[in-house]
């Protein structure tokens, strides 16, 4: 009976009866029920279809849930066991870090969490990937966008556009950078750095990467190579093209004070730039206009561009450059620690090696650069101007940087980087071999080989070691490789560059930390990681916390080592271990693996 009246009652109203069975109780006239009203039964009908639906939508969560729970694992990758430095400064912990979807999910003990992938780091340091404050691969990551010099080091994040910046771009700035862009046979199809930038993410990159507008490229875009003042009416055009490279994604505007066609910028045009450059929270950065005789002078200008244009700055491979400032390093600490405390919000960055790296040209005054590389040449080749610019090489000056004066002799510059391919043999060669090769005065044999390469990159030896690394002791001193990624194969492995290209953070850990003890290993990740990301406000990257970008790397601190040298610089570091970009490995037990996960990174002003 109580199974008719079920089996009756299903026909017509389940849910009164499952509602009973439920309750565990008889249903009160399970042989004689009264038919149902009309209302009651639509009042049933109601109540079942709201249960239906309270079930459907059970289902339609709980499903797929479990399908999720069965395919995708809690984490992509636990790395487990390692020393855990954090980048924020503090001592090492130990703990599990799970990454999920390019991003630190979990860190803590994570043994019994379902992953994919398990990395062992036992014996190794876990840090965040290093940042390179100045990069230089606007270039290059078209040529080898997977940029072994800089992974193999730990790198990845650089920002990049030193003065002159990869846009925005014209005919005539195309025109003067040919021969560099056919070395590396490059078509520039952009002209703005929102251009430039969908071309990088259309490619992928190794790496993540950012960009200045560079002040001097501004500037050329209005008032090409020559030595002259802009108009108000100029001065609003590069106005402009600084706020349109801020929305474009740049993160500040930028100076490179020492090469020409930069020393002709007056301060205040540089203070009007960088004014744009903050309304859209950028930074002020700076290859300072003297980093020898005249130093201070230039941190004092560079301290008024910040004031007057309501800016953060940024010095760049801070130093005190030529024989007769080695010692002054105090000073210029002194004076920058004085302008913190006087409220100056001001930092600077260091390769920490010895010898700087620059155009070949920038021994010559800024005076005969007037008008782009062609008129130097002209310049050059004409004798009477010729023994001008010898004359002001020769004479002490405290009004331009005057290279010449600040190294020991010919033998204290070594040819790097040439364009001209029949210069190719003379690469890695001192000045002072050249001079002698070609049976000339070694000043002749620089303004010869400017003739046939005015494009050269050179190092110069000019610098002294305990001055190099008080400044890297700074708190406020982080690291940049200055030098372009490059890699030991193709048209790049054929360059001669500065060993810092591929050593530079390696070489910290090994020589500053490991071996003279000169900064700990808690210290030197902060200047890699945290210090960076604060100056460039990546709030996102630059410490191992929960909901940052993974950017991570593994890495023995007792073995990691550089291995390029002046002589020979085309080597790989060795000793990362694993370089995970976003997540993805870049290098995977000790090999690279082609991976090209980088992100653009771009500025507070970007709007898309
Ligand atoms: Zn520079």
């Amino acid at each position: 009976m109580k199974a008719e009246g079920l089996v009756k009652a299903k026909d017509a109203d389940l849910s009164p009866n499952l509602a009973w069975k439920r309750r565990g109780q008889q249903r009160p006239c399970a042989d004689n029920c009264p038919r149902l009203s009309v209302g009651a039964k639509l009042r049933s009908l109601h109540r079942l279809q709201q249960v239906l639906r309270a079930f459907f939508v059970l289902i339609v969560i709980l499903v797929p849930c479990w399908l999720l729970s069965q395919s995708s694992p809690a984490f992509d990758l636990v790395i487990t066991n390692g020393h855990i430095i954090d980048g924020t400064g503090s001592p090492w912990y130990s703990g599990d870090i799970g990454i999920r979807e390019g991003k630190v999910a979990a860190i803590g003990s994570l043994s019994s969490a379902p992953r994919r992938r398990t990395i062992d780091a036992a014996g190794k340091v876990v840090a965040p990937g290093f940042i390179d404050m100045l990069g230089q691969s606007e270039l290059t990551i078209l040529v080898d966008p997977r940029l072994p010099s800089k992974i193999y080091q730990g790198i990845t994040t650089e920002i990049t556009g030193e003065g002159d910046s990869i846009a925005p771009l014209n005919d005539a700035i195309i025109r003067s950078a040919r021969s560099v862009y056919q070395h590396y046979n490059i078509t520039p199809d952009w002209r703005t750095i929102r251009q430039y930038f969908a071309r990088l993410e259309k490619q992928g990159m190794g790496i993540n990467l950012a960009s200045y507008v560079g002040a001097t490229q501004v500037r050329r875009m209005v008032l090409g190579d020559d030595d002259k003042q802009p108009t108000p009416e100029q001065l609003e055009q590069m106005k402009m093209l600084v706020r349109d490279a801020m929305k474009d994604g740049a993160v500040g505007v930028s100076t490179s004070l020492e090469y020409a066609p930069a020393p002709y910028a007056k301060t205040e045009e540089l203070i009007a730039l960088a004014s744009e450059a903050g309304k859209f929270g950028g930074i002020y950065a700076t290859h300072m206009r003297n980093e020898s005789d005249s130093v201070l002078e230039a941190i004092d200008e560079a301290l008024r561009i910040g004031r007057e244009a309501h800016v953060p700055v940024e010095i760049w491979h801070i130093k005190v450059a030529g024989k007769n400032n080695w010692g002054r390093m105090p000073e210029v600490v002194a004076k920058i620690n004085a302008a913190r405390a006087a409220g100056a919000d001001v930092t600077a960055d260091t390769y920490a090696y010895t010898a700087w790296f620059n155009d070949f040209s920038a021994f010559i005054p800024p005076w005969a650069h007037d008008g782009g590389n062609e008129r130097l040449v002209e310049r050059l080749k004409d004798p009477a101007t010729r023994e001008r610019i010898r004359k002001d090489m020769l004479t002490p000056s405290r009004d331009w940087d005057n290279e010449w004066q600040e190294i020991s002799g010919p033998d204290a510059i070594m040819i790097g980087i040439v364009q001209n391919p029949q210069l190719l043999p003379l690469q890695g060669k001192r000045l002072s071999e050249i001079a002698k090769l070609w049976n000339k005065d070694p000043m002749d044999a620089l303004f010869d080989f400017l003739i046939e390469d005015p494009l050269a990159g050179v190092a110069v030896f000019g610098m002294s070691q305990p001055d190099v690394t008080l400044a890297l002791q700074q708190p406020w001193v982080a690291i940049d490789n200055d030098a372009s990624g490059t890699s030991p194969e193709g048209i790049l492995g054929q360059e001669h560059p500065h060993p810092r290209a591929y050593g530079t953070f390696p070489r910290i850990l090994r020589k500053y930390v490991r071996e003279d003890k000169a900064l700990t290993l808690e210290d030197a990740i902060l200047k890699f990681s945290a210090l960076p990301a604060q100056r460039l406000r990546l709030a996102d990257r630059g410490v191992l916390k929960r909901g940052m970008w993974a950017d991570v790397v593994i890495f023995d601190p007792a073995t990691v080592r550089d291995l390029a040298t002046f002589e020979d610089p085309n080597q790989l570091s060795e000793g990362m271990e694993y370089v995970l970009v976003n997540g993805v490995p870049v290098i995977d037990q000790g090999k690279m693996t082609g991976a090209l996960p980088g992100k653009v990174l771009r500025g507070a002003g970007y709007t898309p």
